[in-house]
């Protein structure tokens, strides 16, 4: 399937011809531009920048060796030691015997004696360097996929590239297959089996898409990259290709991410990225198997990536600050402040305030949420103790706890180090571990939940309801609060008026024998309501919305008077 004659039929390759006089240039240009797209350079240093401006697409070079500027072998060298540039085959141009010798040992592909031999002499020294320079590319990358017959990714890539290259005008679409969970299938039937799927998906792929427009890989284990004109319609294909691999014990769940109408000033493979997030985003998705790339999906991808870039430098600049949002006790005849939660905010020079919800999930998933916890609960110990010192008065304030951070043998030991540093003690600062947090491996996150207890600290668990723990497990639990989740409340108090689930979780609590905290509490409909209920503390923009350091003193100096 050696597709190299079709992709050349209606293009031309590119040359370039880097000569200082112009005499030679026209006269090169004549005897060539009959079959090729002739590029000129007067200097040195102009040929390299046409060189690399059109690294992708240059299939020959022709240089004379006395230019001004940048001579033709410093330049030969240059372009020799560039990975991006040293598959183009070059031609020296020369009058002097003793340089072409030089010229073929730093690389040279041939030469062209001066005064110029025939035209049908220069023309066939040309294509043969340039077949011989394609062949070798093609050589050098391992061609197919052994299971499927595919090409494999790198010749793909190339392959994608040269396409462009010789049908500049083509609508493309990038796409990207993928198999959910494939490892299930190979887990449950064996990899003979799992093969046998690739193989069916490969060879479907070929038959719908074997017009001589396109190009097909195998990526990686199950994810395929087809490269094809634009098509409107890729439901039906996507129904075709699970036909194909029906009769299987098993349902295969296939996905497609699709790139349509590619930008191809990109680069081949970040159009297939794209295609990829796309892919991506109906992973677990069961009901939808198509997904197209479009700009808004980019800007989120690149925004995700902008945070993660910027963290160290915002870390570095305090661009992270803590905000206080006010816990207060219902169940006597007035509200009393009891506590309070530190919640980070971002204030970034450019963007403004950037919200948690945004860039925690995010350090959550590269594993710099450490780094900014550490910082905000060292920031949060030091704000407590000033509160302390100035104002002779301070509740206890609670901070979140991420999953991996609960991994952390060194968890406790940090604690203790923040909190004598600052010169308080285990009882002013609360910890806030999520419910999922207990979902996986609860006994090893019980064990340290246990040994952070034992050496004095109040643990709450966050987002109560929201992460299915078993009443069971619940029982079990070394906790000394549950704070639901603010579903919880949402759902009680919108449409239907039902605080029955408000009812079973305080329930639940009283029988281990600890508080309970609503949170997101906005309203006096839903704080009276809640006082009814017996839940002990709320937390919400009814009382206050989290606030700044300074602007949250007022409501201590409140319980001092
Ligand atoms: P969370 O721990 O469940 O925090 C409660 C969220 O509800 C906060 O959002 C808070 O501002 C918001 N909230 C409080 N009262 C109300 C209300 O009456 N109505 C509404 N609509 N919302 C209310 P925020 O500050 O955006 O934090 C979002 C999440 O980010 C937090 O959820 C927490 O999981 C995480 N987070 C915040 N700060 C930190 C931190 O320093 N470290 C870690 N690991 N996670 C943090
Ligand atoms: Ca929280
Ligand atoms: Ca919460």
């Amino acid at each position: 399937m050696n597709r190299s004659t079709d992709l050349y039929v209606d293009g031309k390759r590119h040359i370039l011809v880097a000569d200082d006089e112009m005499i030679n240039r026209e006269l090169l240009e004549n005897i060539l531009c009959d079959e090729y797209d002739v590029l000129m350079a007067e200097d040195g240093e102009m040929a390299y920048d046409i060189i690399r401006e059109n690294r992708k697409t240059l299939s020959l070079i022709l240089l004379d060796l006395m230019m001004p500027k940048l001579n033709g072998l410093d330049l030969l060298s240059r372009i020799k030691e560039d990975p991006d540039l040293k598959g183009i085959p070059v031609i020296v141009l020369t009058s002097d015997q003793a340089s072409e010798v030089e010229s073929l040992m730093r690389g040279a592909a041939d030469f062209i004696p001066k005064p110029y031999p025939q035209p049908d002499i220069i023309r066939a020294r040309i294509s043969r360097s340039i077949e011989l320079a394609e062949d070798r590319q093609i050589i050098s990358a391992t061609e197919r996929d052994e299971l499927t017959g595919l090409y494999s990714s790198e010749y793909f890539y190339r392959y994608g590239e040269q396409f462009d290259k010789y049908h500049p005008n083509s609508d493309m679409d990038a796409l990207c297959l993928d198999v959910n969970h494939f490892h299930i299938v190979n887990e449950r039937f064996g990899m003979a089996k799992g093969d046998e799927i690739l193989r069916k998906i490969a060879s479907c792929l070929m038959t719908i898409f074997s017009a001589s427009d396109c190009v097909i890989c195998r990526k990686t284990a199950d994810t395929f990259l087809v490269y094809c004109s634009h098509r409107d319609d890729y439901t039906s294909i996507m129904d075709k290709i699970s036909e194909a691999c029906g009769n299987t014990p098993t349902s295969i769940k296939l996905r497609i991410g699709v790139y349509a109408s590619c930008d191809k000033k990109l680069d081949i493979r970040a159009r297939f990225d794209r295609a990829k997030i796309a892919a991506d985003l109906i992973k677990n998705n069961y009901s939808v198997s198509v997904s197209t790339f479009d700009e808004k999906l980019m800007e989120n991808e690149l925004f995700a990536e902008q945070l993660v870039d910027e963290f160290p430098k915002a870390l570095a600049e305090g661009q992270f600050q803590v905000f206080f949002q006010p816990k207060f006790n219902i169940t006597g005849d007035k509200p009393v402040l009891s506590s309070a939660e530190a919640l980070v905010r971002w204030f970034h020079p450019t963007l403004g305030m950037i919200s948690p919800g945004k860039f925690i999930p995010l350090f959550e998933e590269d594993g710099l949420i450490a780094q900014l916890d550490e910082y905000i609960w060292k920031s949060t110990a030091a704000t407590i103790s000033d509160w302390k010192k100035r104002i002779g008065i301070s509740v206890p304030v609670s901070v979140n706890l991420s999953r991996a951070e609960m991994y952390d043998p060194k968890l406790v030991e940090t604690f203790e180090k923040i909190t004598s540093e600052a010169g308080i003690t285990s009882k002013d600062i609360y910890l806030e571990i999520t419910e999922s947090a207990y979902v996986r491996d609860s006994d090893q996150i019980v064990d340290r939940v246990k040994e952070l207890r034992s050496h004095g600290f109040f643990i709450e668990m966050d987002d109560f309801g929201s992460g299915y723990s078993s009443l069971n497990m619940i029982s079990e639990l070394p906790i000394d609060a549950l704070k639901l989740d603010m579903m919880f409340i949402r759902n009680a108090f919108d449409k239907i008026n039902d605080t029955r689930m408000i009812s079973i979780v305080i329930d639940i609590a009283d029988y281990l024998g600890v508080p309970v905290i609503a949170e997101g509490v906005e309203t006096e409909e839903q704080y009276l309501a809640l006082k009814k209920l017996g839940c002990t503390i709320i937390q919400g923009y009814y009382f206050s919305k989290p606030v700044p350091a300074g602007e949250f003193e007022k409501f201590l100096n409140d319980i001092k008077f």
